[in-house]
């Protein structure tokens, strides 16, 4: 009986020391910490979901630029293609962000806006189905610098039956001053999608520009 004590507690204690060193234990749960990792998925999550604007063409970033334009259509631009650029300019007109206005200005922005034709190779991989640019000019004088946009918009017509608002709303989007978008859902995208609304993105550039400006 004393043996068989001495000899199973001898062995209790071998049993305990192998245990310990080779982790049969049973783990112990880990001290949790998800109040913290909560929080940092929370505020991750709201960092992305901020919106990125879409880019400013350089030229006219940091510029005081005026938000209202006069806008003329160029001789020779058909009926058409004036409706398609007519709608561009409502659905700008609508963010409340610029003032596009029929007619002409002498001293502020002006928008002119047109066609060419410029047939592709046939080899080419994409049809370039317009052009479009802001063009800035600034003037010193005693009463300061001003700074006024002389910006355009153009459908190349060797592609008409492709032409649409989308496009009116690509080159519109160059010509009041941004720049491409890496976002599909974007009008400046470089790739014409068939997007004709503004995404959170574009309206997002269009104020970085024009907010707060008269
Ligand atoms: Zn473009």
């Amino acid at each position: 009986m004393k043996f068989k004590t001495r000899f199973l507690l001898i062995l209790l204690i071998f049993a305990g020391i192998f245990a310990w060193r080779y982790g049969v234990f049973p783990q112990l749960p880990q001290p949790s910490a998800p109040a913290i990792s909560a929080s940092q998925t929370s505020s991750e999550s709201t960092t992305s979901a901020h919106v990125t604007a879409t880019p400013v063409e350089s030229i006219v970033s940091g510029k005081s630029l005026s938000s209202t334009y006069h806008y003329q259509f160029q001789k020779g631009l058909s009926t058409a293609n004036q409706t398609l650029f007519k709608q561009a300019i409502a659905a700008y007109n609508r963010t409340g962000l610029v003032k596009l206005i029929a007619g002409t200005s002498k001293n502020g922005n002006t928008l002119t806006l047109g066609s060419y034709s410029k047939p592709m190779p046939a080899s080419a991989q994409t049809f370039e189905l317009g052009h479009g640019g802001p063009q800035i000019t600034e003037t010193w004088s005693a009463l300061g610098t001003s700074v006024v946009n002389h910006a355009s918009a153009q459908f190349n017509v060797a592609y008409q039956s492709r032409l649409s608002v989308a496009v009116a709303m690509h080159e519109l989007g160059h010509a009041l001053g941004l720049d491409h978008s890496t976002s599909k859902t974007s009008v400046m995208y470089p790739v014409d999608q068939g997007v004709s609304q503004l995404s959170a993105e574009d309206l997002a550039g269009l104020k970085k520009i024009y907010e707060s400006k008269k």
